[in-house]
């Protein structure tokens, strides 16, 4: 058979984007940066959706909407907020075509210009605080947990399907509070939904941290985030929370009666994840024979493929397989029953494998006669027979290990990829073969900046539960008080 993907030693990269089209995940469209996604990526993502969302209500939030475009000068009442956003907007200008009077086409009405040009929404701070403003007068309307689904528009330079697009789907937070202190724990406690979704859901260990000033959001007082390590030893950012101080609310001029009858401003936070987690969960588990999917997260669960001759013998299987499927879907395990001829039973296993499905059974005359069925776990690509007596619990405890087993796998990979480095000369060589590397750092600006510059390494971020740890920078030789995760990253 045909080898199906380039391996991941040979072009990391390539069997990035080979696996993303061949498992039907998603393709690249007319515009550069925007995507398809595909009814299998999509069914993955609102997996998704759908725990993250719990999630999200568990913690007190409320779904809402706020409008795709933002007048041009809402975008600017925040100032940093508008410098760190500018270089990549979408702007509207006009809202009519017309026919070109030398036939040559469809034009852009130019009686038809905007009185203001709006802006694409690259994040909906400023819109939503523009609305805030008129929901919150007292104390008596905080905390407003309100949370967003949808598209939002970054014009990149340099974009990679899923990981890092023009166009993307999300969700974002926006939180206000009455005090300092309630919004940063708001801050910390979405950063602890994102890093249990990341590690119980996607089985993908993630380091809690902040980033440096020059990482920041662009409007926040403080950016936390979760880091993740590919396959290929770089960092993805996996998902950020910041806390935004009073800086939307000064902006946009939204204060409230203090319990004390003081007008003060409202303390801010937002938080997003986006379509990026998709391009994370491929790259962090899948191999050079597809993709591998924590059993939470894959659409099907379980396939069954009946090995057939004839009519009369898949109706004879089908009678024993369609009440075990009963029963693996009454326990809450997703099937599905592959019964077309058009293609072989071997044909179908390696596509199935492609796609990864976590469990695979085949069942042919034999293993109906002897009350049997061959299982094959997609993560180790171990298979065994086993009696169909007591198959939903076999099958509910082996979804239960792949998904413990990925997630250990990644972590065992992060570990042995992870490196303490005490001088620039051993950072220098260090960063080349890949990794993650702990590192003193002076805590200046400068000294991050010259790094990146000779190594292409970024601070990914000050991990929050780092031990204290007197050393020197590696770059300057000043004094630092903990070491920070350097890497190249997405
Ligand atoms: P931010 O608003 O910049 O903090 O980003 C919020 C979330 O969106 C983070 O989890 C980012 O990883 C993700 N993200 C940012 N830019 C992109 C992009 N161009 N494509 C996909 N995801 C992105």
């Amino acid at each position: 058979m045909a080898k199906a993907i380039p391996s991941r030693s040979e072009n990391y990269s390539e069997w990035y984007n080979e696996l993303i089209k061949r498992a039907d995940l998603a393709e690249n469209s007319a515009v550069r940066g925007c995507m398809v996604i595909k009814p299998y990526g999509f069914s993955i993502w609102e997996k998704m959706q759908r725990a993250l969302d719990d999630m999200f209500k568990e913690t007190g939030h409320s779904n809402a909407y706020f409008p795709l475009f933002i007048p041009k000068s809402y975008l600017s009442k925040e100032a940093s907020h508008v410098e760190g956003f500018a270089k990549e907007c979408a702007v509207v200008t006009h809202y009519r075509l017309k026919n070109a009077e030398d036939g040559s086409g469809v034009i852009v009405d130019p009686e038809a210009k905007l009185e203001e040009e709006l802006i694409v929404r690259p994040t909906s701070e400023t819109v939503i605080w523009s609305t805030y403003k008129n929901w919150i007068q007292s104390y008596r309307d905080l905390p407003l947990l309100i949370n967003q689904w949808a598209n939002v528009v970054r014009w990149e330079m340099r974009t990679r399907i899923f990981l890092r697009t023009s166009e993307f789907l999300w969700q974002e937070g926006h939180t206000a509070h009455s005090t300092a202190k309630e919004a940063q724990e708001e801050t910390a406690q979405m950063l602890n939904v994102y890093a249990t979704f990341a590690e119980e859901w996607m089985a993908l260990p993630v380091i809690r941290g902040t980033k440096t000033a020059n990482e920041r959001f662009a409007g926040a007082d403080d950016t936390l985030c979760i880091e993740a390590m590919m396959q290929d030893g770089k960092a993805l950012q996996a998902g950020t929370s910041h806390f935004l101080g009073q800086n939307f609310a000064k902006a946009f001029d939204v204060k409230f009666l203090t319990k004390d009858n003081q007008q003060d401003y409202v303390w801010g936070t937002s938080w997003g994840v986006s379509t990026r987690l998709m391009g994370a969960l491929i790259m962090a588990h899948s191999d050079d024979d597809g993709l591998v999917l924590p059993p939470k997260l894959a659409p099907i669960q379980v396939v069954i493929i009946p090995i057939f001759r004839n009519d009369e013998q898949l109706d004879k299987l089908s009678e024993r397989i369609n009440p075990l499927i009963k029963e693996l879907r009454k326990a809450g395990i997703s099937v599905k029953y592959d019964t077309s001829d058009a293609n072989k039973p071997g044909w179908k296993f390696a596509e199935y494998e492609l796609r990864g499905v976590p469990v695979r059974l085949a069942m042919g005359m034999r293993d109906l006669e002897n009350q049997t069925v061959e299982i094959a776990r997609r993560d180790l690509k171990t298979k065994e027979t086993i009696s169909v007596d007591g198959l939903v619990g076999h099958i509910q405890n082996l979804l239960d290990e792949i998904q413990t087993n990925i997630y250990a796998r990644a972590a065992k990979f992060r570990e042995e990829n992870t490196f303490k480095v005490d001088s620039f000369d051993a950072f220098r060589e260090q960063i080349e073969k890949g990794g993650f590397l702990m590192a003193h750092w002076d805590g200046t600006a400068e000294t991050e900046e010259a790094i990146k510059e000779e190594t292409k390494a970024t601070i990914r971020c000050i991990p929050l539960n780092a031990e204290p740890e007197e050393g020197t920078c590696v770059y300057s030789g000043k004094p630092s008080k903990q070491r920070v995760v350097f890497a190249r990253a997405y």
